[in-house]
């Protein structure tokens, strides 16, 4: 039979912290930290492939499941000296989900089961603390009826009238008529009475009474955990980190230890080093006599853990360093372990129950990609990690994080902060006010930069948080959900701030002493947790000498080139400066868009208009300085290395004039009569331009047009060597299907090869090459490399053809496929290994059995997908070119694949 439970405990374990696709995170590390002899409460984990059977099951536990569960309860039982249900010595326990990724907040936990009339006595006399029976027992109340009888019954509350929400509106109002401040000021028999009150109403609102059984309560909170993984919010977090569905989430029911016993206890979070910033210090939030929710649910402001990390908002509130020094002791020795364990930065949570430390969970910290930059070298120096390690500790997405905007010292000195919370997620952000998570998806989609502005973020708030380029709220603390998503997301983000006061009816928020309303532009410093009235300036920030030690390490270990695609001398520069090693795409039809356009534009629709032969080439022989100048501008940047250009693959259409004013001006110009110029438009008419008169087919119909082309590359690279300079110029053709294509342009390149260097008087070198953007292309490679002398894969193309899916049109049908599950993501977005990555391999191999030199490398949009890169690498790609902006995160990803492969040899 299957295992389903495995139990951990009394410092030993039966699982351990590799076994996180079984257990969990949380349920291995769990195990992991009782191998390594630290105070943990015993408990079981239940698998995470038990609820891919429940699901399977039709919702139905898998049979004999319980019985596991009840020989690892004995276990516990053994270990704690207590026993689960039992009226003289009770004891009782948590259930909470643990993913194989983490997914914080987004699943459900109960805490304090097996509290029911048989049990309470027996509590009371034991620990003769009536008031901490009664407010757990009133917690676990609040947190059944809202986990396991609504949310896993699939109830939709009408906004404001969830359980949860009418027991603290229950809750509240017992506080304001006693005149409380505090849950803490509530006494034993109050507390008694709301637990009393509150099963009325739950009763009234559900229909069915909440379970007096200790049974009944274990078997509730181990289904709804597993419901919970199909709740709303954490399919939407699994949508936006793509975790896949069938997953599952692992149980863990776990011995409860009380940070809510009196003001001996306390719970609280920690990292082992600051995971905004990265600085070796340990760095928490705990409160005095509350449960783990209280902390990470922003309801109270949690006291800083030591003196070092105090902030604005605690910084005259006690910290743990100074009230319980001794723990705290303990608690940096757990750090210190752990650390030498794991070999990274973990979070753990943990609880002191009467003055006795307890861990309750430990696993990997989220950080931002500035504090995985710090630590990750930090590591290094320190032995921990070497030097490869320190290439896989930062993802592509926390690289590209760094090489996000933050606010602009300078003009930041300019404004005044009109207030200040926590800086929860680092980086800047200029946007407008949302108030609401609708908004901030409205101001998204219409590619406005917007604030999401929230009292506090709870897990539902993920598409929200998502969708907005900055977070600010009001509560939470730097370890509550919000923080912890938005720093995963490397989104910059102020938890915390006391000054705002939102007033959602009037659609309007006060900062400090000043009023905003929905839309309004304010800016935020997240690094520093500063708050701006006004719009502030942005810079970027790669000068941070830690990046360039670690993108030197990156090198070091990349075996894959870089090169980028951009067609002008400032985005070439831009590119270099990124470490770009060439260029892998120059577009020659982009000097016709864009600034200082007009005139070559004009000269181009003149040829495209051409009635004859003589007309267009005469056109092209005015157009001719200018393509040699576009070259020879980039040309010179990219000095000593190579630059591939692309002859002209323009949509004509796109080029043609358009509306009535247009047309007159091109009449005017050409002398002819604006019918005679709507005559020669409609004549361009492709039904699939797309497929029409693009790419070489352009070249072969009109060879005057290649001939100019070649020309003027042929010249810029002959002036630049009379200067001194080393061009190295790549020319390739587009589009192409066979090799009589290539030879047809082939032939040209060599009469005007011949005629410029007779012109100039030097000789010069380049390479021939070809795009594989069609998969017949692919399939002939061999017969094409043995004219073409590199390929260029274009997986724009390529994709377009493989799916016959057109790149211009296709979107709206392309969405609704992905949402109804038809194909998994949109191919044009995410590369296609299974037939486009297949062509590719194909294009590959077939090319090199003709030339094993051929040189190959991909230039459609997925080369700067880091997603993409490992397939690419491993289809022995030379290199990949992308944006100037993608170069560092593309020269990751290749080192991070080259690394992979390596260990896994
Ligand atoms: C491609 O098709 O992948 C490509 C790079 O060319 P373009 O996007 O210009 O068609
Ligand atoms: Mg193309």
């Amino acid at each position: 039979m299957t295992k389903f439970v495995y139990t951990f405990g009394g410092k030993t374990a039966e699982g351990n912290a590799t076994m996180k696709n079984e257990l969990g995170g949380k349920g291995a590390n769990l195990a992991e930290m009782c191998l390594l002899k630290l105070p943990v409460p015993a408990g079981l984990t239940i698998t995470t492939e038990c609820c891919t059977a429940y699901y399977k099951n039709n919702c139905q536990l898998p049979a004999g499941l319980m019985d596991e569960v009840h020989a690892g309860m004995k276990n516990m039982e053994d270990i704690m000296g207590m026993k689960y249900g039992d009226p003289e010595n009770p004891l009782l326990v948590s259930c909470r989900s643990g993913a194989r990724k983490s997914m914080p907040g987004m699943m459900d936990t109960v805490l304090n089961i097996g509290l029911c009339s048989k049990t309470i006595p027996g509590l009371i006399k034991k620990t003769n603390n009536p008031r901490f029976v009664y407010d757990s027992y009133r917690r676990l109340i609040m947190m059944y009826a809202d986990v396991v009888m609504e949310k896993a019954e699939g109830i939709e509350p009408a906004d404001g009238k969830s359980i949860r929400k009418q027991l603290d509106d229950m809750l509240d109002a017992y506080k304001e008529k006693k005149g409380y401040k505090s849950d803490t000021d509530l006494k034993a028999e109050e507390l008694q009475q709301l637990a009393e009150d509150f099963k009325v109403r739950i009763k009234e609102v559900l229909g069915t009474e909440f379970p007096d059984d200790a049974e009944a309560q274990l078997e509730g909170g181990i289904k709804a955990v597993f419901k919970s993984w199909n709740g709303k919010k954490a399919i939407s977090y699994r949508r936006i980190e793509g975790i896949p569905d069938d997953w599952g989430t692992a149980v863990n029911v776990q011995t409860m230890v009380f940070g809510n016993m009196g003001e001996g206890s306390a719970t609280g979070v920690a990292f082992t080093r600051n995971p905004a910033t990265g600085d070796n210090q340990f760095y928490g939030e705990w409160l005095v006599n509350a449960q783990g929710e209280d902390v990470v649910a922003g309801i109270r402001t949690p006291n800083p853990l030591n003196d070092e990390t105090k902030n604005e908002q605690n910084k005259h509130m006690h910290s743990m360093q100074e009230l319980m020094p001794e723990t705290y002791k303990e608690l940096c020795e757990v750090r210190r372990i752990l650390e030498e364990n794991y070999h990274d930065m973990l979070d753990v949570e943990f609880t002191i129950q009467d003055g006795k430390l307890y861990m309750l969970q430990c696993r990997v910290g989220k950080r931002t990609g500035v504090a995985a930059l710090t630590m990750a070298l930090d590591m290094m120096k320190e032995g921990l990690i070497d030097e490869k390690e320190v290439v896989m500790r930062l993802s592509p997405e926390q690289l590209d994080e760094l090489l996000h905007p933050i606010l602009d010292a300078e003009d930041e000195k300019k404004h005044d902060v009109i207030a200040k919370g926590l800086p929860a997620g680092p980086g800047g952000a200029v946007g407008r006010i949302a108030l609401t998570i609708e908004k901030a998806k409205e101001y998204n989609d219409a590619k406005i930069t917007n604030i999401l502005v929230r009292e506090e973020t709870n897990p539902e708030d993920v598409e929200g948080m998502r969708a907005a380029d900055g977070i600010l709220t009001a509560r939470g603390g730097m370890t509550s959900h919000a923080a912890l998503v938005a720093r995963g997301w490397g989104k910059c983000c102020i938890v915390g701030c006391d000054a705002v006061k939102i007033d959602l009816e009037k659609g309007i928020v006060r900062i400090g002493d000043k009023q905003f309303k929905e839309g309004d532009v304010i800016s935020l410093n997240g690094s520093k947790g500063w708050i701006y009235a006004e719009p502030v300036g942005m810079i970027k920030s790669t000068e941070n000498p830690l990046f360039q030690q670690f993108m030197k390490l990156v090198d070091k270990y990349r075996k894959m080139g870089v090169r980028t695609n951009a067609d002008n001398p400032i985005d070439a520069q831009k590119a270099i400066d990124f470490g770009a090693e060439g260029i892998g795409l120059f577009r020659i039809e982009h000097m016709f868009y864009g600034e200082n356009s007009e005139k070559p534009l004009e000269i181009l629709r003149n040829m495209i208009l051409a009635n004859s032969r003589a007309e267009r080439v005469a056109a092209l022989e005015q157009l001719e300085p200018y393509f040699l100048e576009s070259a020879k501008k980039t040309l010179r940047v990219m000095d000593g290395k190579p630059l591939t250009f692309r002859l002209m693959d323009p949509p004509l259409h796109e080029f043609a004039p358009q509306g009535s004013k247009k047309m007159q001006e091109t009449a005017r110009r050409l002398h002819l009569s604006i019918e005679e110029v709507q005559k020669r438009v409609a004549k361009l008419h492709e039904v699939n331009p797309m497929m029409g008169l693009r790419g070489v087919r352009l070249g072969i119909i009109y060879p005057e047009i290649t001939r100019v082309q070649f020309r003027a590359l042929f010249s810029a690279t002959c002036e630049l060597m009379k200067e001194g300079l080393n061009p190295m110029l790549e020319i390739m053709v587009p589009l192409t299907i066979n090799a009589a294509e290539l030879k047809h342009q082939k032939a040209i390149a060599t009469e005007l090869k011949a005629e410029v260097e007779a012109k100039y008087g030097i000789k010069f070198n380049y390479k021939f090459g070809t795009m594989i953007e069609i998969p017949r292309a692919a399939l002939v490679a061999n017969q094409i490399a043995e004219v073409a002398e590199f390929f260029s894969f274009g997986t724009n193309d390529l994709t377009q053809m493989t799916y016959g899916f057109s790149r211009d049109d296709v979107n709206a049908i392309v969405k609704t496929y992905v949402d109804e599950k038809i194909i998994p993501a949109d191919p044009f977005n995410s590369f296609d290994r299974e037939c486009v990555g297949e062509l590719v391999k194909i294009g590959v191999q077939r090319g090199r059995s003709t030339r094993p030199n051929l040189k190959c490398g991909v230039c459609g949009e997925h080369g700067g997908d880091p997603t993409a890169s490992e397939f690419f690498y491993k289809a022995g790609m030379n290199y990949v070119s992308c944006s100037p902006f993608r170069v560092p995160v593309a020269r990751l990803a290749a080192a991070q694949a080259a690394i992979k492969e390596e260990r896994g040899k």
